[in-house]
């Protein structure tokens, strides 16, 4: 069944993840040194950079801001999505925007599932159709 094999392969990647980040070794390549503060080497950072800037110029850049204005409100104690309201103790959100998140992240996975039923022709289960996905 492809559907598990992808999922024991996420799993194992996510696995594999944080094993590296804890060694310290860059994530993409899996034997260099990452650079400090990030999760990818040079060597695979800058293949990343280029990669992306080929693609859609200008969103390093963007990606670097919204990392730096992520750790300042990490640094404030503040939201990490609206950036106003405090965040919960231990969290990086505010109560409000984590269950906005989690509402959302959930509707999704439940739209993809029936997405995929429909496609492979299986009716979503009795839980899938009756969700409020809009
Ligand atoms: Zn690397
Ligand atoms: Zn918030």
């Amino acid at each position: 069944m492809p559907a598990r094999t992808k999922a024991l392969r996420r799993k194992y990647n996510r696995k594999r993840r944080t094993s590296l980040i804890e060694q310290g070794l860059c994530v993409t390549c899996g034997w260099r040194e990452v650079i400090p503060g990030r999760t990818q080497c040079q060597f695979c950072y800058d293949l990343w950079k280029k990669s992306v800037e080929r693609s859609d110029p200008g969103s390093v850049k963007r990606h670097e801001r919204q990392k730096a204005q992520r750790a300042e409100r990490i640094a404030k104690g503040l939201c990490t999505e609206c950036g106003k309201r405090p965040a919960t103790e231990g969290m990086r959100m505010c109560p409000r925007c984590r269950a906005m998140r989690n509402d959302s992240t959930r509707k999704y996975k439940i739209h993809q599932r029936t997405l995929k039923a429909q496609q492979s022709g299986t009716p979503p289960t009795e839980k899938e159709r009756y969700s409020k996905w809009r």
